[in-house]
């Protein structure tokens, strides 16, 4: 289950005080300065003892885009609070009929001397009920031929007045995701990143980050390596379900999969060392990733089977009093995971469109 802000504040701060926060950041902005493979090796390291993952829009977007793109003011103000996790931050991207086709959207920052005046509404934003700041992409133009060049990268405090937050509730039954609506707020114009009109370029390089990002191979993995383990232990004396060859079959299969996934991983690693940017192997990275993550969560499912129900009844559970809960460990959140991560095939781009990148890019179609 999601961890609180509380904890996963303490688990940032515990990596920031081993100097571990800003992993892939320069050393200029307090960053470890490592290399693309020490990288590799740490998020390994981290996903091999189980670690629970470092909530990406501080630390892994908006830092990167402020050192990057920002001004010497934005980077004094901003960058020590991301890297400690002083402050929670969220991504305004996606609006009501604007996901995939990110360039429609509509929420306009209009200049009023030295301020913005934003006015419209993001949705599917992940953890802005916890946020105290919210970077977006908004439109400052509508005049540009190309609908990418009147979008600009924008940072509102989530205490401005006119920001609100509206919860959406998952098929799993958590507070994950919400709608943002901005109601004429006033944003100071020191805080747009970069040029004016140039937030589709920034906001672009920043997907690219996510794409490869969400593959998870390493902590896939992890999670299958726990099934195989836990499907060898037998409960109150039955057969283990590592007795039943096709279940096992199943597994096996993933595991060839996600050994293929690493290897393309690994080759994305070396391409980008020797010099090349990384572009549409991120796409790949992405839909293949997030295709095996629902497929360990579906083993997980299988392998709970009734016991992975959220919320049993008390009644069913005093017909059967004699009944253990299959699978210990499994059976508490199998149900709930396998919803909430629908969602890994939609947010960073649906695998159909990665599909559709793969095939003009890779593919030459
Ligand atoms: C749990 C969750 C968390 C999220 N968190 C954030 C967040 O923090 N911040 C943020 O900005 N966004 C977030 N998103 C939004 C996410 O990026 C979008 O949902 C995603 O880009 C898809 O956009 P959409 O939902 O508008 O679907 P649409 O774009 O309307 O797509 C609907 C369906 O049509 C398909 N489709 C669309 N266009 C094409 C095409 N050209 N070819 C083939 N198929 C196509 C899609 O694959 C999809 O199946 C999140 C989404 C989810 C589910």
């Amino acid at each position: 289950m999601p961890l609180s802000r509380e904890h996963q504040q303490r688990f940032q701060k515990a990596l920031y005080a081993r100097g571990w926060a800003g992993y892939n950041w320069p050393v200029e902005y307090g960053g470890t300065g490592w290399s693309l493979v020490q990288k590799y090796l740490f998020q390994k390291e981290m996903a091999d003892a189980n670690m629970p993952a470092i909530v990406p829009f501080g630390l892994g977007m908006v830092g990167p885009i402020i050192y990057t793109y920002g001004s010497a003011e934005q980077k004094q103000r901003f960058l020590p609070d991301i890297l400690a996790s002083n402050t929670w931050w969220c991504q305004g991207y996606s609006e009501p009929g604007s996901g995939s086709d990110l360039a429609s959207l509509k929420t306009r920052a209009e200049r009023d001397g030295d301020h913005y005046i934003v006015n419209g509404t993001k949705t599917w934003t992940t953890l802005a009920q916890h946020a105290d700041w919210i970077f977006c992409l908004v439109r400052t133009s509508s005049d540009s031929a190309r609908r990418q060049d009147g979008i600009s990268f924008l940072l509102v405090d989530m205490a401005t007045p006119g920001v609100s937050v509206r919860p959406i509730i998952t098929i799993d039954g958590s507070h994950e995701i919400n709608e943002v609506h901005f109601d004429a707020v006033r944003v100071p114009r020191d805080n747009l990143v970069g040029e004016e009109g140039k937030g589709w370029t920034y906001g672009k390089v920043l997907l690219q980050h996510e794409r490869t990002g969400t593959a998870g191979v390493a902590r896939t993995q992890y999670r299958l390596r726990e099934l195989r383990a836990q499907a060898g232990r037998s409960v109150r004396g039955a057969a283990p379900l590592s007795n039943d060859a096709n279940f096992m079959r199943k597994i096996a299969a993933v595991e060839v999969e996600l050994k293929a996934l690493e290897y393309t991983e690994l080759r994305t690693l070396a391409a980008v060392t020797s010099g090349k940017a990384p572009g549409a192997e991120s796409s790949i990275l992405k839909f293949k990733g997030t295709e095996l993550q629902q497929a360990v969560d579906e083993l997980y499912l299988e392998a709970a089977g009734y016991y992975a129900l959220p919320y049993v009844p008390e009644q069913y559970v005093y017909d059967f009093p004699d009944q253990d809960r299959v699978g210990e460990g499994v059976e508490t959140d199998a149900a709930p995971r396998y919803f909430n991560f629908r969602k890994a095939s939609i947010y960073g781009g649906s695998n159909e469109i990665q599909k559709n990148i793969i095939a003009k890019h890779v593919l030459g179609l």
